[in-house]
C-alpha cells in the first residue's frame, strides 16, 4: 500500500495538426488505500493519466511518486502497480492459471510453487478456482473480467489502476461486478485509480472522485461534494442523471432588501439568506441551476414568485420516479418525481423548488457562487461558506 501524488502532471502528443495536450498540470494525491474514481468526457485525459501512471505512455512533464518516491523514470513493471484494462488483455493460448501467473514469472524470482499459491489465492477471492485450467476463450465476459482482476491481485501490488474495467459487461453483471470489487477494495485496501464514464459506478465506488475536462482537474471531492457542491458550472452539469437544469437570470433587487432572480419565463423570489452570501448588485447576471428531483409541482399555497410555468413535453415513466420534461419557452427542464405525478403530454405545468436547493453561478467564469444546504458534508474547494437558506 502506498501514497500516489501527481504533481503537475502534464503528457503532450504530437498530433498530425499540431501537439495535443491531453492532461495538463494535474496535482492529485491519492492516500494510502484511497478509492478514487476519474471521471469526465471522452477526451479529457482519463486513461491518459491512467496510462501515464502505469508508465505505458512518458510524462511530459510532472512528477509522479508512489510512497514518495519518483516513478517517472522506472520501466513499468518496476512501478509495483497493477492495471486491469477494459479488454482485459489476456493470453488466448495460456490457461486461466498461466495468464494469472504470468506477470510474477515475468517480473520477480519467486517459485513455481510460491506463484501457484498466489494464483490459487488470488483465483478463491475472486471465485474461480474452478477455472484454473481453462482458456479465456471458453469464458463468458465476466468470467474474463474475474481472471483480469485476479492477474493484477496476484501481483500485490502498492497501486491498482483500472480503465474502465466493467464496460465490456452487460447491465447487471456490471453491478454485480461492481460490488464484488468494492468488496476486494474493503478487503486488500489497495490504493486505486478508477477510469470510468459510468456516473453509477463513481459514486457508488468512490471514495473520492476525480473530474477532468480537457485534460485539466475540475474538482477532487467525496461523491456527495461533487453532486451537491459542484465547484463550476461543468461539474453541475457532469454530475447527475437527467443533468442539472440550468437558467440564465438577472438579479433584481427591490426597495425593502428582497431579490427577484429574473428571466423571460420566471420570477423567482430570494431571501437575503442567499443574496448575503456574494456580491449581488441589481442587474447582475447569473446561471442558476437546480437538479430535476428538487423540482416538485407548485400548489395553490405557492406564491407566484416561486412558480415556474412549462408545458409537458415528454413523460418517462422509470419504475418508482417518472421523469418529466418540460418545455419553458423553447427551453428544456427535466423534473424528476414520484410515479404518482403523471401529467398529461401537452398540458401545462406548475412547479416550485426550495431556495435551499438552488445553486448559483458566475455568468462569466461559471465558478460557483452559493450552494443549497442539503449536503452534508461540507464544501472542499472553491466555495467557502456560500451556504443558502436554514
Ligand atoms: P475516452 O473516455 O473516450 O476513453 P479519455 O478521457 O480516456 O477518453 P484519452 O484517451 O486520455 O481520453 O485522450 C485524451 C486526448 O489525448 C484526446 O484528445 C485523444 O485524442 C488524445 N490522445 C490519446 N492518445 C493519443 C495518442 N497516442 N496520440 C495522439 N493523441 C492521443
Amino acid at each position: 500500500m502506498a501514497r500516489l501524488e501527481l504533481d503537475g502532471l502534464t503528457k503532450v502528443f504530437e498530433g498530425d495538426s499540431g501537439p495535443i495536450v491531453a492532461v495538463e498540470e494535474l496535482d492529485l494525491d491519492i492516500n494510502d488505500g484511497e478509492f478514487v474514481v476519474v471521471v469526465g468526457p471522452s477526451g479529457c485525459g482519463k486513461s491518459t493519466t491512467l496510462r501515464t501512471v502505469a508508465g505505458l505512455e512518458s510524462a511530459t512533464d510532472g512528477e509522479m511518486r508512489i510512497g514518495g518516491e519518483v516513478i517517472n523514470n522506472k520501466a513499468p513493471r518496476d512501478r509495483d502497480i497493477a492495471m486491469v484494462f477494459q479488454s482485459y488483455a489476456l493470453y488466448p493460448h495460456k490457461t486461466v492459471a498461466e495468464n494469472m501467473g504470468y506477470g510474477l514469472h515475468l517480473s520477480t524470482d519467486h517459485t513455481d510453487e510460491e506463484i501457484e499459491k498466489r494464483v490459487e489465492e488470488a483465483a478463491t477471492m475472486m471465485g474461480i478456482e474452478d477455472l484454473l485450467d481453462k482458456k479465456p476463450g471458453s469464458l463468458s465476459g465476466g468470467q474474463q473480467q474475474r481472471v483480469a482482476t485476479g492477474r493484477a491481485i496476484v501481483r500485490e501490488p502498492s497501486v491498482f489502476l483500472f480503465d474502465e474495467p466493467l464496460s465490456n459487461l452487460d447491465a447487471k453483471l456490471r453491478k454485480h461486478m461492481r460490488t464484488e470489487l468494492a468488496r476486494l477494495h474493503t478487503e486488500l485496501n489497495i490504493t486505486t485509480m478508477y477510469v470510468t464514464h459510468d456516473q453509477e459506478e463513481a459514486m457508488t465506488m468512490a471514495d473520492r472522485i476525480v473530474v477532468l475536462n480537457d485534460g485539466r482537474l475540475q474538482q477532487a471531492g467525496t461523491p456527495k461534494q461533487v453532486y451537491y457542491e459542484p465547484v463550476n458550472l461543468f461539474v453541475a452539469d457532469f454530475i447527475g442523471s437527467p443533468s442539472m437544469n440550468i437558467f440564465d437570470v438577472t438579479l433584481r433587487r427591490d426597495s425593502d432588501g428582497g431579490a427577484e432572480l429574473v428571466n423571460e419565463s420566471f420570477t423567482y423570489a430570494i431571501s437575503e439568506r442567499v443574496t448575503n452570501n456574494f456580491d449581488a448588485a441589481d442587474g447582475d447576471e447569473f446561471i442558476l441551476g437546480i437538479r430535476p428531483e428538487s423540482l416538485h409541482p407548485a400548489d395553490e399555497t405557492t406564491p407566484v414568485k416561486k412558480t415556474v410555468r412549462g408545458r409537458v413535453d415528454v413523460v418517462e415513466v422509470v419504475g418508482s420516479d417518472n421523469f418529466i420534461y418540460l418545455d419553458i419557452d423553447g427551453k428544456e427542464c427535466r423534473v424528476r418525481t414520484r410515479s404518482a405525478v403523471e401529467p398529461e403530454i401537452d398540458t401545462t405545468f406548475d412547479f416550485t423548488f426550495e431556495e435551499e436547493d438552488i445553486h448559483l453561478f458566475d455568468a462569466d467564469t461559471e465558478e460557483a457562487l452559493a450552494h443549497g444546504t442539503k449536503s452534508p458534508e461540507p464544501a472542499d474547494q472553491g466555495v467557502e461558506e456560500a451556504a443558502v437558506g436554514d
